[in-house]
């Protein structure tokens, strides 16, 4: 087996290996997101890579595993693989980085149904045999229908850990953790630092709601699309009874794909009750609505990059609330609401008048979590892509006896 590192490489964005075994397969095909502010587009794609490709599995949805695939339709088309809720959410988020990226996108609307086109199926646990190669997805609990890709070729296993949560969440149990693991391509986002437990958040931002909500203030809480937005529909659900929920921006559409594939969710039946109660705004008055009376506003965009979250946010009454249950990337509105108490609205510097505060609700394993998961796997060979901090976490797993390396991008291991 030989593997190529072709992205997310000692950094975060545009993750892609090629697995070299009889087969040529590429694992995840991303895009690197950046800024609207500033920042060059240099540096956004995987690193080209030579010869034929016989298949791709992508491990979810995320732009930065899926964002870069319409372009590979651009070219003579082969067959990839993924959970069927990863087709539709990258699907739409495609669609949406077209509209975005305009004449600068590197793919056309037809590349895209090309993709669409090629797409094949593969559940959790189900083992998909190409000539010597075999190839699983086991359950990530990262998002709806992320996976972690297992191949093997001659009774080596390399496990690809995708994006993955080991904890149990209100919407996915958490991660898989499978055995006879050889080589493990692991995530290593959070390498320094763990995550506050799920349950003590849940009630921490419940307590802080309810506060809002007596002193006569609303809550808005800005959501990404993908994962956050339904959770915190669940979340309110299972706290609070008989206040208003509104949903709004790209989560709502996001929510629909959740409710067409709630097999993939972890309690449909009180997902189906907490979206069926949920206010989904559809039209001004709905969103006049929303700020009228103390509610809960779950709205894109996560980061306040745009999306209504930016138009709730400047129509709160001033005994409201902001609170952030994701990590805001430096440079965007989200950091600076939360470091300046200032936002940028169509190139305007305006102050925020509600306080503002940030909860740590990651879709990511914590730093604990990744040293267990070596632990239990104990692989003889370790492979850290997807964080900052690889090169200083590879030698430390050295320190504790495991053979762990940090490639850059264009590097190859044999194996
Ligand atoms: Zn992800
Ligand atoms: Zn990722």
């Amino acid at each position: 087996m030989k593997i190529h590192c072709l992205g997310a490489g000692q950094e975060v964005g545009r993750s892609c290996f090629l697995i070299e075994t009889d087969q040529r397969a590429l694992f995840d095909y991303g895009l690197k997101i950046f800024s609207k502010h500033g920042k060059s587009k240099t540096n956004m794609v995987p690193v080209p890579f030579q010869g034929r490709i016989d298949a791709m599995f992508l491990s979810h949805a995320h732009l930065d595993h899926s964002g870069y695939v319409p372009e590979l339709y651009t070219r003579p088309p082969f067959h990839w693989f993924a959970t069927p809720p990863t087709l539709d959410i990258s699907s739409m988020l495609w669609a949406d980085s077209l509209k975005i990226m305009g004449e600068d996108a590197p793919y056309l609307d037809r590349h895209i149904n090309r993709a669409e086109n090629n797409f094949t199926p593969l559940n959790y646990e189900q083992t998909l045999s190409l000539g010597d190669t075999d190839y699983t997805f086991h359950d990530a609990g990262h998002i709806l229908g992320s996976a972690s890709i297992r191949a093997t070729h001659k009774q080596k296993n390399l496990l690809y850990s995708g994006d993955f949560k080991e904890e149990d969440t209100r919407m996915h149990k958490g991660a898989i953790i499978p055995e006879d693991v050889d080589y493990l391509i692991l995530e290593s986002t959070y390498s320094n630092r763990d995550h506050p437990n799920r349950q003590e958040l849940e009630d921490t931002l419940i307590h802080k709601i309810e506060e809002t909500l007596d002193g006569g203030g609303s809550v808005l809480l800005p959501a990404f699309a993908v994962g956050r937005t339904q959770e915190l529909i669940a979340i309110l659900h299972a706290h609070l009874r008989g206040i208003p929920i509104f949903v709004d921006g790209m989560g709502k559409a996001v929510t629909r794909i959740y409710q067409n594939n709630d097999n993939y969710i972890r309690d449909p039946k009180s997902f189906g009750e907490a979206t069926g109660k949920a206010i989904f705004v559809e039209s001004p008055s709905d969103r006049r609505d929303a700020t009228n009376e103390p509610s809960v506003i779950i709205s894109t965009a996560g980061m306040m990059e745009g999306g209504p979250a930016l138009s709730y946010l400047q129509n709160l009454n001033p005994r409201s609330r902001l609170i952030f249950t994701g990590y805001n990337v430096p440079g965007t509105n989200g950091c600076r609401i939360l470091n300046e108490n200032k936002v940028i609205i169509d190139g305007y510097e305006l102050e925020v008048s509600v306080p503002a505060e940030y909860l740590d609700f990651s879709a990511h394993v914590g730093r604990s979590g990744l040293i267990e998961f070596v632990k239990k796997t104990n692989p003889e060979k370790i492979i850290l892509n997807h964080g900052d901090n690889t090169i200083a976490f590879a030698e430390e797993l050295r320190g504790m006896g495991f053979d762990a390396v940090a490639p850059k991008n264009g590097d190859s291991i044999e194996l």
